[in-house]
């Protein structure tokens, strides 16, 4: 068992085709204490019920500072730790450059970068004062190559942001053993880009990513575990590309 007996906190974690309900799913088999965070209508409570019984739902929005500071203090009195964060919410638009509205700009950047700012802010007190803990970021192939597939030049930004706040936060807090990484996921079969790539556009992005395959949503799964677990316990900083071969750099 990677994470027997920790507390693991997934933002955007209840949609059950999702990234972060994978994550949450493998970190369950691996023996940690679920704490599923999302917006109501998302549900989070039905999904950690869908873990088991000790797994908890937490209602809140990332993007407010009071919600999430509300969501730690809750997970600390229910749970008395917080061992893991997957900053893992996250929304995207496809957008030309000159169409982003300022409003399209604050919707993106707010879920992915204020979000991971945010909740970051909110546990990180209490892994100091435990002395250990783990951070993982679900940043985007698209903030490495310069767009992915869907997402426009404002989500690019937000989770390029993620990367650089996720470093930065890796130096600040590497002396409290608390290590901060991040993933950097290609295309992954999700509720996020469900029925919006035709299929002949399909076979041009399979001729780009060597494995042959868009990913699954445990393919990413299985890299947060390993960098929230004990195995990466010399890793902070780094970010992990999940995406077959399709940014080879
Ligand atoms: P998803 O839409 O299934 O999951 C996103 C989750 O975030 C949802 O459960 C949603 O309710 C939640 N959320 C949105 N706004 C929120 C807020 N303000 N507060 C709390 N929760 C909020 O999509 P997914 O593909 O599983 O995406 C998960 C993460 O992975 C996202 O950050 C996404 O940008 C990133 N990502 C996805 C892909 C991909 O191809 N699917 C690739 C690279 C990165």
């Amino acid at each position: 068992m990677l994470l027997k007996d920790k507390v693991a906190l997934i933002t955007g974690g209840a949609g059950p085709n999702g990234l972060g309900f994978a994550t949450a799913r493998m970190m369950a088999e691996q023996g940690a204490r679920i704490v599923i965070l999302d917006l109501a209508q998302a549900d989070p409570a039905g999904a950690a019920a869908r873990l088991g019984p000790q797994h908890i739902g937490v209602v809140a929005d990332v993007t407010d500072k009071a919600s999430c500071e509300l969501a730690a203090r809750t997970v600390l009195e229910t749970c008395g730790r917080i061992d893991v964060l997957v900053n893992n919410a996250g929304i995207t638009q496809p957008r030309k450059t000159v169409d982003i509205t300022g409003a399209d700009y604050d919707a993106v950047l707010d879920v992915s970068l204020r979000g991971t700012l945010y909740m970051s802010q909110a546990v990180l007190p209490a892994m100091r004062a435990q002395k250990g803990g783990a951070i993982v970021c679900i940043s985007s192939v698209s903030a490495q190559r310069g767009g992915g597939i869907l997402g426009g030049p404002h989500y690019s930004a937000a989770k390029a942001g993620v990367l650089g706040l996720a470093r930065a936060m890796a130096r600040e807090y590497g002396n409290d053993n608390v290590r901060i990484n991040c993933v950097t996921p290609g295309l992954i079969a999700t509720d996020i880009n469900k029925g919006l790539i035709p299929a002949d556009r399909m076979v041009g992005i399979l001729e780009q990513i060597p494995l042959n395959r868009i990913g699954g949503p445990d393919d990413v799964a299985g890299c947060v575990v390993f960098l929230a677990s004990d195995l990466a316990r010399y890793c902070t900083g780094v970010t992990l590309d999940v995406n077959g071969g399709m940014l080879i750099h």
